[in-house]
């Protein structure tokens, strides 16, 4: 499912302390899109986010793959 970019659903992202995460990026990439930087997946924390259940994410990696869809 989409994830809407409003402010709440982005303060709820737990991006930030992702073993895969790079200081300083933009981070909120389910509704953001992929970074534009070159990242090596080490484990993704989306499965523990509040937005995972809220609207129904199955895959991660959102910062690799892509927003959700
Ligand atoms: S599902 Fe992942 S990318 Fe989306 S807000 Fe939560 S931690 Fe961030
Ligand atoms: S999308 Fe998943 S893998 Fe990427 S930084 Fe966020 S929690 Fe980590």
């Amino acid at each position: 499912m989409e994830v809407p970019n409003t402010p709440e659903n982005g303060s709820k992202c737990i991006c930030g302390t992702c073993p895969t995460y790079i200081e300083g990026d933009k981070g909120f990439f389910c509704a953001l899109d992929r970074s534009d930087k070159e990242l090596e997946q080490k484990g993704c924390d989306c499965g523990s986010c509040a937005l995972w259940g809220e609207y129904d994410l199955s895959e991660g990696y959102f910062c690799t793959e892509g927003k959700a869809t």
